[in-house]
């Protein structure tokens, strides 16, 4: 199976010219597998001694501490040792890690986590938190909410508050409520296509990225009003689309840029890419260069990110 030809060529006009024949290559084969300590339950040195005693191979993630990859054959093993089954461990790509740890949540705090299913990002959140302060999880999806409440439960999160309800009610809700939002938006996608799960891409159209885009600017706009002054907002997708990355932000800073500021990213790989400048009739804010577009490799998904702080 290959990728949708309507998405190879916009692909091509967003990444860099020189990367993007490595970067097609991405969609071919799994990623490593990563992994990450669940800090309410074990240490990065209790879990490397358990795995150790279960005979499973495993790296460090030198960037990233209690984080750590195998190859994707030792995966299923993974799923089958007591540290799984206990959450003391939990399988998550890279980028999905970066979001919260870019947010960087204090314990204590008042957070919202605005599209929340299946919970990894909301896990450590709660993670960073310490099990403190206030940490709401959104979920609208039925089968996903559950899927969520059963993911906190079996991790051991304990300052979560989930609601099953759509994001874009939120900030008329609990205006001016939380330090810290992330949304990590419903997208279409694009970065978790592979060629061998025919699945993986058949929802996908440009209609659709446009039908993606209306609702991401109405959640940014939500978590706009949900955020305190001097409160951060993460955003992000794991989609290439300018519809979906920077056209929303663009949005937001239309209607709301007095009152805010983007914050510089700094990332320490280098398969990363400044947002675009502009889209066919679009040219964005410049605030927008601050966001980050993380290409894909052998391990880590593509990626967008961009953190926002609402000025006091
Ligand atoms: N942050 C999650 C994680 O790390 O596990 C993944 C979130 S996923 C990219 C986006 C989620 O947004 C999906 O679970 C989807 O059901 C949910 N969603 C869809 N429409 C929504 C809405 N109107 N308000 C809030 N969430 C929504």
């Amino acid at each position: 199976m290959s990728l949708p030809e309507a998405f190879k060529e916009r692909l091509e006009k967003i990444v860099p010219h020189e990367r993007f024949d490595t970067i097609i290559k991405t969609f071919d084969a799994p990623k490593q597998v990563t992994f990450r300590v669940n800090t309410l339950k074990s240490t990065a040195s209790e879990l490397e001694a358990e795995l150790t005693r279960e005979g499973i191979a495993f790296e460090r993630v030198g960037w990233l501490e209690g984080v750590y990859r195998i190859s994707p054959d030792d995966k299923l093993r993974l799923t089958q040792t007591e540290a799984f089954y206990g959450g003391r461990l939990y399988i998550q790509n890279l980028s999905s890690m970066i979001a919260p740890v870019l947010l960087d949540p204090k314990p204590d705090e008042t957070v919202l986590d605005l599209a929340a299913a299946p919970g990894g990002k909301t896990l450590i959140l709660a993670s960073m938190m310490h099990n403190t302060g206030w940490l709401s999880a959104v979920e609208p999806s039925r089968e996903r909410f559950f899927r969520l409440c059963d993911n906190l439960k079996h991790q051991g999160v304990t300052n979560a508050h989930t609601y099953m309800t759509d994001g874009r009610s939120v900030g008329k809700k609990c205006p001016l409520m939380f330090d810290r939002i992330l949304l990590d938006a419903p997208c279409s996608s694009e970065a978790r296509f592979k060629t061998f799960d025919e699945k993986s891409t058949s929802y996908w159209s440009i209609h659709k990225v446009k039908e993606t885009s209306k609702l991401q600017r109405r959640l940014l706009l939500s978590a706009y009003d949900a955020l305190k002054p001097g409160g951060k907002l993460l955003y992000s997708t794991c989609s290439f689309s300018p519809e979906e990355n920077e056209s929303p932000l663009q949005h937001l800073l239309e209607r709301h840029g007095d009152h805010l500021k983007t914050l510089p990213l700094i990332l320490p790989f280098d398969n990363v890419q400044k947002p675009l400048t502009r889209w066919g009739k679009e040219v964005y804010d410049e605030r927008i260069r601050n966001a980050v577009r993380i290409l894909p490799t052998d391990t880590i998904d593509g990626f967008f990110i961009c953190l926002l702080e609402k000025l006091p």
